[in-house]
């Protein structure tokens, strides 16, 4: 079967999802939550997402 998308669901609010083809490193957004989530592998068309802390940062200039 080919892979032309991949599935996954979000670790935070369990999403279903379906993306284009990435690789490991690549980051996506939750449409359901907006939290950025990082590939941390692929496996036979699965993805395993974890979440990204976007940390906020003010070096105050
Ligand atoms: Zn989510």
């Amino acid at each position: 079967m080919p892979t032309d998308t991949l599935t996954g669901s979000c670790p935070e609010c369990e999403t279903d999802l379906t993306t284009p083809p990435m690789v490991q490193g690549e980051t996506l957004s939750c449409p359901e939550c907006m939290l950025t989530l990082r590939v941390d592998d692929v496996r036979g068309g699965e993805l395993s997402l974890q979440m990204v802390e976007v940390q906020l940062r003010d070096w105050g200039q």
